[in-house]
């Protein structure tokens, strides 16, 4: 989704205003505003689907964030609205009257963490996510850790699921290390003629949990005529800590993911994983106050590209050999609602000989992921993930195909709990394997 800055001159943090919020950039009021209370949003709104709570739908969250702008305080009932709130953007899809929530929670979320105080536990808790996903070398070790068997064993004794829910649900999450990593060069040439010089995100989650996504991104855009570059001072993009409220931290991120790849001189940011490309096409609004990079991430923003959207636009040159495999299409919502990035995948996937592409019904509805909210809300993400896991398992796909590394663990998850035989890959994985002429079961396609 494009963005236009709504936030007007920088504001000093911790200013008083009355209500729930501070006068550090509340929830837009014009924006509130523009909620006409139709209720057409409702019916896909994961938590108003799970609960048949108002002021657990779009419509109540923005009647809340009215209150809190008319003089309510910040109260834990509020708040525990707000937090529920997934962040899919399926209500931005929805509604006729094009109100911007996306704009209103992410501000709504900032205010949250400077002026509610949370339990201790759930600090600790918030602190203990925050201290590991963005770090790439952190995530290395636990990956480390796995890789020792001690896991699967502190699993077996069920004591984490008893004791630590969320622990235990984050646990259940990782999927199992890789047997061998392939390196990721600085620079890989284009095949035959340069058609574009694009940098590449690698990313946190991503580049740990799924490295097998990034190597067949490179293979890929360089098939397709990509000088790739891959800056080495890149560093997480910063899109979990916006999403949940933490902005400084978040600016951060952002300001570092702007040098690494201007320096890179490239033609083109791409991303292959749906909720780091949503908030690097927002750092716009991210960083408006900042003078010295608010006018460098207009031009930044604008060269961000979802891995589809670019293939989309190159027009595909290498050939495609055929791929006899049912595929079932599971929209990422950072992907479809977020930035509305819908056709081009389906249509690099039809391109394919041999692949059928079926729809999952309930598709505009979340899997449960969210970004850190499976392990924040365990019980209801796995409602959405079973429920996710049913529509995909009634396509009778043998391979389910998703843009985002958290869709992926959380929908595997769901269809591990199912006993469901599905091979499960990213879309660039699927275009790599028909590139390279791999078979079907190259995907774990059983
Ligand atoms: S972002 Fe998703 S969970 Fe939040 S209000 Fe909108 S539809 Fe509901
Ligand atoms: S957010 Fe949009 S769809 Fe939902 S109630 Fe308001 S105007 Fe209607």
């Amino acid at each position: 989704m494009t963005t236009t800055p709504e936030r007007s001159g920088p504001v000093p943090l911790g200013v008083p205003a009355p209500g729930a919020f501070d006068a550090h950039h509340p929830p837009s009021a014009e924006l509130v505003s523009d909620c006409v209370h139709c209720g057409f949003c409702l019916t896909t709104c994961p938590t108003y689907t799970l609960w048949g709570e108002e002021m657990d739908s779009p419509r109540g969250r923005i009647y809340l964030m009215k209150s809190g702008l008319e003089g309510e305080p910040m109260t834990d009932s509020m708040v525990q609205h707000f937090d529920a709130c997934l962040g899919c953007m399926a209500c931005v899809t929805a509604c006729p009257s094009g109100v911007q929530y996306d704009k209103l929670i992410e501000a709504t979320r900032a205010q949250v963490e400077r002026n509610h105080t949370r339990t201790p536990k759930d600090r600790a808790l918030r602190t203990a996510i925050f201290a590991l996903f963005p770090h790439k070398r952190r995530l290395r070790a636990l990956r480390a850790y796995q890789r020792t068997g001690m896991p699967a064993l502190v699993r077996r004794t069920g004591l984490l699921e008893r004791f630590a829910p969320k622990l235990a649900m984050m646990a259940s999450l990782a999927p199992p290390p890789p047997d061998k990593r392939e390196p990721i060069p600085a620079r890989t040439p284009a095949v035959g003629r340069r058609r574009a010089v694009v940098g590449l995100l690698t990313g946190c989650v991503q580049g740990e949990f799924f490295p097998g996504v990034n190597a067949a991104t490179v293979r890929v855009l360089a098939a397709e005529g990509c000088d790739v570059i891959v800056p080495q001072a890149q560093g997480c993009c910063g899109a979990l800590s916006v999403h949940n409220g933490r902005d400084e931290e978040a600016k951060r991120f952002a300001r570092r993911t702007v040098d690494a790849f201007e320096a890179a001189g490239v033609d083109a940011v791409v991303v292959n994983a749906a909720g780091c490309g949503s908030s690097m096409k927002e750092y716009a609004l991210l960083l408006a106050d900042d003078p010295a990079y608010a006018q460098r991430v207009e031009a930044f923003a604008a060269r961000v590209r979802d891995v589809s959207e670019i293939l989309a636009e190159l027009g595909s040159v290498a050939p495609r050999h055929p791929l006899e495999v049912s595929v079932a299409y599971h929209d990422a919502c950072h992907l479809a609602h977020a930035q509305g990035v819908r056709a081009q995948p389906r249509a690099l996937l039809r391109e394919i000989p041999g692949l059928e592409l079926r729809e999952i019904a309930e598709s505009a509805i979340c899997c449960g992921s969210a970004g850190i909210w499976n392990v924040l809300n365990p019980e209801p993400a796995r409602e959405l993930g079973d429920r996710k896991a049913a529509n995909i398992a009634a396509t009778g796909a043998s391979l389910l195909v998703t843009a985002n590394p958290g869709c992926l663990m959380q929908v595997a998850a769901s269809l591990q709990r199912r006993g469901a035989r599905i091979g499960m890959a990213h879309t660039v994985e699927v275009l790599d394997a028909s590139i390279r002429g791999l078979p079907p079961s190259a995907l774990g396609v059983p």
